[in-house]
This record gives C-alpha cells, sequence and structure tokens, in this order.
C-alpha cells in the first residue's frame, strides 16, 4: 500500500508556479498544486497527439488490460488516495464519501474496461448488409466539478481511454490535487502522453473547449458552465456530453410508511453533505404523512454525525468552499424569513474555522422559495406539503432541469406510472440517486444531453462508422 505522504509527494511541483490548496474542515494545507497556463495546455495536447495513434491501434484488448492493472493500482494507493480526497474535497472517509468514491473508481475503470462494444449489424436482408463501428474520436477533452472529482474524472477518463482516445483534464480549481494523484496512478499503467491533466482555471477549461484539436468535451458542472460550453466548442462542431446542474424532486405518495423510507430519503439528499447533482434536493410529502415524514427524517438526519473528514465516526463533512457554503446560508436564510418552519440545523457556528453548514430541515415552505427552486448544492432540504399526486407532478416538473426524480410507495407498479409523468433522466423508486457502471445516465432539458455508463456511455466516446456493403 503506498503511502499518503509519498503519493501527495509524487505530485507535488518542484518548479514552476503554485497554489496552496486549504483543507475546507480545518483551514490547514494540504499541499500545493501547480498552477497551469495555456501553453501547457498546448504542450498536454500535442504529448496527447503523439501518443494517441499508437493507443488506438492497440486495439480493445490490449487497451483493456491495460487498464485493468491501472485499476489494480488505485486498489494499491486506495487509503492515501481516500485521505487526499476526505482533505481536501472535505468528504469524511467513512460513509458514502471519500473511501467508497476511490472503491467506485477502480470499480468504474474495470467495468468500463470489460463491457464489450461489437459491431451492430443494422440490416443483413440478403440485399444490404449495413453494419455501425466505433472509431475513436482522437483527443477527448475532460472538465470536471470539485464535488465528487474523481469518480467524475475517472465517468470521463475510463471510456475514453477504452475507446482509444488521449485525453487531456482539466480539474476544477478546487480540487486538482484529488485529479492530479488519482491521474499519476492511472498513468503508471498508461503511455506517456496519453493522460494529461492540466490545472488552470477557467480561462484553460474555456480554450480546451475552442481548441481545434479537440474533438469531444466531456463536461460535468453547472448549467450556466454548460451553456459557455456550447457557445465556444461551437466553432469546430466538437461532440459534446453535457452533465450538468440538477434540482431532483422525490414524491412521497400516501401509502409509504415514513419510518421506512426515512433513511433512503436522508441519504438521497444528504449523501455528500447534499454536494451532489443527483442529490434529492426538493421533497414533495402526500398531507396525511407529511407531519410524520418531517419526524422520520428530523430522527435519522439528528443522529448522523458532521464533522472533519479524517474522523473516522464522521459521515457528513463541510461545504467544499466558502462560495458554495454562502449559496447555502442565503437560501436557508431567505426561506426562514418567509415563514418556513426550520425543523432541524439553520444555524450554523461562527466560531468553526471550516465551512460546516449544519444539517438542515425546512418544513411549511412554498413551491415557489428560491429554497426549492434554485439548486441549494448543500446539506438543506426543503419538504413541500402536497394535497394530489396531479399537483406534485405539475410541481416536479415545473423547472427547468431534470436530472434525476424519485417516488416513494409502498406499491411499486403505482410509483413507476408515477415516475413515467416525470421529466428526468432518471427516476428512482424508494431511493435516490444510485448509479451503477452498466445503467446509463444522463439529464432531461438544461440538466444536459448525452448518456454516461454501460455500452450507450462507450459508443458516446467514439466516432460511429458505418460499413455499408
Ligand atoms: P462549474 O461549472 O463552476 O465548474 C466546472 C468546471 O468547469 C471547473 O473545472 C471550471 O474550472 C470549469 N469552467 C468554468 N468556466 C468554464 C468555461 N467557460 N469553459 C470551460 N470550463 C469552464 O461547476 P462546479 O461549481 O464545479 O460544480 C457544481 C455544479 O456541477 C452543480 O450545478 C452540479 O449540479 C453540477 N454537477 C452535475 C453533475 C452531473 O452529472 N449532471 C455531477 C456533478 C456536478
Amino acid at each position: 500500500m503506498e503511502s499518503y505522504e509519498a503519493l501527495l509527494a509524487s505530485i507535488t511541483p518542484s518548479t514552476g508556479q503554485t497554489r496552496t490548496i486549504l483543507d475546507p474542515a480545518t483551514g490547514q494545507k494540504v499541499g500545493d498544486s501547480p498552477v497551469h497556463g495555456t501553453e501547457d495546455l498546448e504542450r498536454a495536447i500535442t504529448a496527447a497527439s503523439a501518443a494517441q495513434p499508437a493507443w488506438a491501434a492497440l486495439g480493445h484488448e490490449a487497451r483493456s488490460a491495460a487498464l485493468l492493472r491501472a485499476a489494480d493500482a488505485i486498489d494499491g494507493s486506495a487509503e492515501a488516495l481516500a485521505r487526499l480526497l476526505s482533505r481536501e474535497q472535505g468528504k469524511p472517509l467513512n460513509g458514502p464519501n471519500a473511501r467508497f468514491e476511490v472503491g467506485a473508481c477502480s470499480s468504474w475503470l474495470r467495468a468500463t474496461a470489460t463491457t464489450p462494444l461489437d459491431p451492430e449489424v443494422v440490416v443483413d436482408d440478403g440485399e444490404t448488409h449495413a453494419e455501425i463501428h466505433y472509431r475513436p474520436i482522437g483527443i477527448v477533452g475532460a472538465i470536471g466539478p470539485w464535488n465528487w472529482p474523481m469518480m467524475i474524472t475517472m465517468w470521463q477518463i475510463a471510456p475514453a481511454l477504452r475507446m482509444g482516445n488521449a485525453v487531456v483534464v482539466k480539474p476544477s480549481e478546487y480540487t486538482p490535487l484529488s485529479v492530479l494523484a488519482l491521474a499519476a496512478v492511472v498513468n503508471r499503467e498508461l503511455p506517456e502522453g496519453l493522460l494529461t491533466v492540466v490545472c488552470g482555471g477557467r480561462e484553460v477549461g474555456a480554450r480546451l473547449t475552442e481548441h481545434p484539436a479537440i474533438g469531444k468535451i466531456m463536461f460535468t458542472g453547472s448549467t450556466a458552465t454548460g451553456k459557455a460550453i456550447i457557445k465556444s466548442s461551437a466553432a469546430t462542431v466538437k461532440r459534446l456530453t453535457l452533465e450538468l446542474g440538477g434540482n431532483d424532486a422525490g414524491i412521497v405518495l400516501p401509502d409509504a410508511d415514513p419510518q421506512a423510507i426515512a433513511e433512503g430519503l436522508f441519504w438521497g439528499a444528504f449523501i455528500n453533505t447534499g454536494q451532489t447533482c443527483a442529490a434529492l434536493k426538493r421533497l414533495y410529502v402526500h398531507e396525511d404523512i407529511y407531519d410524520a415524514v418531517c419526524d422520520a427524517l428530523a430522527t435519522v438526519a439528528a443522529a448522523t454525525p458532521m464533522g472533519v473528514g479524517l474522523d473516522e465516526a464522521n459521515v457528513l463533512g463541510p461545504l467544499q468552499n466558502k462560495q458554495q457554503f454562502d449559496i447555502v446560508a442565503r437560501l436557508v436564510d431567505a426561506a426562514r424569513d418567509s415563514g418556513a418552519r426550520i425543523l432541524l440545523g439553520g444555524d450554523p457556528d461562527p466560531g468553526q474555522p471550516g465551512y460546516f453548514y449544519p444539517t438542515t430541515l425546512v418544513a411549511d415552505i412554498d413551491n415557489d422559495n428560491p429554497l426549492v427552486a434554485e439548486e441549494q448544492f448543500g446539506p438543506a432540504l426543503p419538504i413541500i406539503r402536497y394535497g394530489t399526486v396531479d399537483e406534485a407532478v405539475t410541481m416536479a416538473n415545473g423547472l427547468n432541469v431534470g436530472l434525476g426524480a424519485s417516488v416513494w410507495s409502498a406499491d411499486p407498479a403505482e410509483a413507476r406510472k408515477v415516475a413515467a409523468r416525470i421529466e428526468a433522466g432518471t427516476v428512482w423508486i424508494n431511493s435516490h440517486g444510485g448509479v451503477h457502471p452498466m445503467i446509463p445516465f444522463g439529464g432531461a432539458k438544461e440538466s444536459g444531453y448525452g448518456l454516461e455508463f454501460g455500452v450507450e456511455g462507450l459508443k458516446s466516446l467514439g466516432v460511429p462508422q458505418v460499413i455499408n456493403g
């Protein structure tokens, strides 16, 4: 097992400009990140162009074997990676957090490396024989956010590499060390130049999205940045997969058992302390069981420990950055001022060193309140009362985003009927937010387009080519 110190040392720059990265839980220094510019981006693209043809020529089997070795390398450095992720991002080691995220990186890489993608025969009628094949795109640009920095990077790079592409990664400026460390471990098994991380700010991301040598952008982040990328990539007609913001609704039907669903509702909303794209961000509960669901949720929430990530007891952490802390505080304060009832939380301790916002539940809140209508991306859940299922579906569909949603009921068949009426890329029944390497994932409306994972995900990292005849 690689040590944390050795891993951190391996990504610490010896020359050039650097930036100090602070732990959001304690304010202490985690490490130094390089500060890259557009000339570093050019170097990465030149190296990628040189490495990609030979990688593509290896074929699926040899590429898969290299990626499986890289998955083993991640497992060999798992604890060091998890500690670094916990310190930089803030998420605890335990619970569905840092160790879980690192574990997902190796399991996703294995699944992506071993999923078959055979040519598809579309017509074979004796006269015509047509097949679809998927050729490599060339160089893929991967731009990611700060909430699940390692896992989302892996979601982007694993299918890109598997399909024979080179990748240039631009991590969030908030969590560069996590992505550098993951790439350093993976790179032990890859040819030089094939996978490079360029740690710049927005200007580097923007240049990547307009660069003529880049064939595709895999982007996960806010809807506003997604729209900017659509514009900046237009001149070179880049392929895009856009996983953008969400504001997922959960609908609890009147027959649900509040005690039985409370734990699932809680983690659906508060996984990664609410900083998750497809987290439950507005909960609609039928009036008959409204109070019982609020009470059951408050009991689970009050018993779930939040604190510094390296403390093994904690399963909720701080917000990753001040900007996100301020968004959550503003939305909860506005909800309180509007007359909504704070069931739990809502009172951050101003003397604390980290960006801790307490687990917050807000009841008796109107559907047009900003805490409901805007993406809070933090540990504050609004709970809205409804009278009829039609009314709940109308409110769930009332926003211009549609990443995920969920329906909670004792009768899964009834829940599936309601699910079919919701405008979202995924609707879960009696759970929220679970992803699987073989189940496609993507958004509806302004939550983006393109699918990740499974066979659909592999196809989106290739250029379809029809061989007719
Ligand atoms: P963000 O859009 O601010 O930043 C994401 C990345 O884009 C960063 O690396 C940033 O440097 C880069 N960037 C910024 N401006 C750019 C530009 N003009 N051109 C190219 N790159 C640019 O998002 P964030 O605050 O880091 O992440 C939080 C958001 O991401 C939330 O809205 C969340 O819902 C969303 N998200 C979505 C998914 C999903 O799968 N749909 C997953 C995680 C997060």
